[in-house]
């Protein structure tokens, strides 16, 4: 890559995650997502890819650190920023052109952050019902909101069955009398 210029829509166009990116990633990601789900979190998990390389990955960490808004995401997002530290790269060039693979809807909270740190573009599995931020519940995503960032793309339904299933299979063992 490293070819500059053209217009905006054409940066953009050049980063959109093709189809082998997307399985190769979000295969990754549905794996964290597994291991969140066996160590007792909500199976979520999350990779962010800058030029072809991972620098930033992480599954929900919310009751293992008991703190709530240790999500996936924010995980992937400390990770991210150590990164760029270690690498002695601007965060705000490298988020620019920066991929989240996420096997659930980013949340609110999350959404804002990414608009925040600038992420161009973000490929997800299922929707979040209850907390989404690309729509499902708000905006954040696309919302036009001055001075919160930059508005991101979303690719959604990517192996979206096998994410609400394992977010069942988790709820059903927190609350195994279910209702
Ligand atoms: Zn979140």
């Amino acid at each position: 890559m490293g070819t500059q210029g053209g217009s905006e829509a054409a940066a953009a166009e050049s980063f959109y995650p093709s189809d082998e990116d997307r399985e190769k990633w979000m295969a990754n990601a549905f794996d964290m997502a597994r291991d969140a789900l066996e160590n007792g979190e909500v199976p979520v998990g999350c990779l962010m890819v800058y030029n072809d390389e991972v620098v930033g990955k992480g599954r929900n960490e919310v009751n293992e650190t008991k703190n709530a808004t240790r999500h996936a995401e924010m995980v992937a997002l400390d990770q991210l920023l150590d990164w760029c530290r270690h690498s002695n790269l601007d965060v705000r060039s490298v988020c620019e052109q920066t991929a989240l693979y996420v096997t659930v809807e980013p949340c609110i909270m999350c959404a804002a952050a990414l608009r925040l740190l600038n992420i161009p573009v973000v490929v997800y599995g299922c929707r979040n019902e209850r907390f989404g931020g690309c729509g499902s519940v708000l905006e954040v995503s696309s919302a036009n909101l001055p001075q919160t960032g930059t508005t991101f793309k979303c690719v959604s339904g990517h192996r979206a069955e096998e994410a609400v299933e394992m977010l069942k299979t988790f709820y059903k063992q927190e609350n195994p009398n279910g209702d």
